[in-house]
C-alpha cells in the first residue's frame, strides 16, 4: 500500500487538485478504509461549517449607511410615537372637557338658579321687612333683627351654595 494522502484530501475535496494528484487520491482512497473514513469526515466538517457560515449575514458593503437608515427609521418611529401621544391627549383633554361639560352643566345651572332665587327671597324679605318697618315704628328692633338673621341665613345658604362642589367623586 502507499502512503497516505490525508495531506490532500482537503485539496481533493475542495477540487483544487491537477489531474495528477487526483488520480493518485481516488486510487489510493479505493484500497485504503482509513483514508476514506478521514475523507468521510473532512466532507462532513466542512459541509457543517459552510451550512453554519451561511447562516451568518455578512456584513452589508453599505454598513454605514445601513446603520444610518435603521436610525432614522428610528427616530421617524420616535417622532410617531411622540406626535401620536400629543393627539391621544389632546382626544383626551377634549373628551374631559366635554364629560365635564355635560356632567356638570345641569348642577352648575341648577345652582345659579338656586343661588339666584335665595337672593330674590333675601330682597323680598328685606323690602317687606322695610314695608312693616314704614308701617309700625315700634317694631323695628325685632323686625330689624328678623330681617338681619334671615340676610345671614341667606347669606350663609348662598356662599355654602357657592363653595359646593356640583361633582363628587
Ligand atoms: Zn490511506
Amino acid at each position: 500500500m502507499d502512503e497516505h494522502v490525508e495531506d490532500l484530501l482537503s485539496a481533493f475535496i475542495d477540487h483544487e487538485l491537477n489531474k495528477k494528484e487526483r488520480q493518485k487520491v481516488e486510487s489510493h482512497l479505493s484500497v485504503c478504509p482509513a483514508c476514506r473514513k478521514e475523507l468521510e469526515q473532512l466532507r462532513a466538517v466542512k459541509t457543517e461549517f459552510i451550512s453554519f457560515y451561511h447562516h451568518i449575514e455578512p456584513p452589508d458593503f453599505h454598513f454605514e449607511k445601513a446603520v444610518k437608515a435603521k436610525i432614522s427609521q428610528q427616530e421617524n418611529r420616535l417622532e410617531m410615537n411622540y406626535h401620536g401621544l400629543i393627539w391621544f391627549f389632546t382626544l383626551c383633554v377634549l373628551a374631559a372637557g366635554f364629560t365635564m361639560y355635560f356632567v356638570l352643566r345641569t348642577p352648575f345651572y341648577v345652582g345659579v338658579n338656586i343661588a339666584s332665587a335665595l337672593v330674590n327671597i333675601c330682597a323680598s324679605s328685606f323690602h317687606i321687612a322695610l314695608s312693616i318697618f314704614s308701617a309700625i315704628p315700634s317694631l323695628f328692633a325685632i323686625i330689624a333683627i328678623a330681617a338681619s338673621v334671615m340676610l345671614a341665613i341667606c347669606l350663609w345658604l348662598v356662599l355654602n351654595l357657592l363653595k359646593m362642589k356640583p361633582l363628587k367623586e
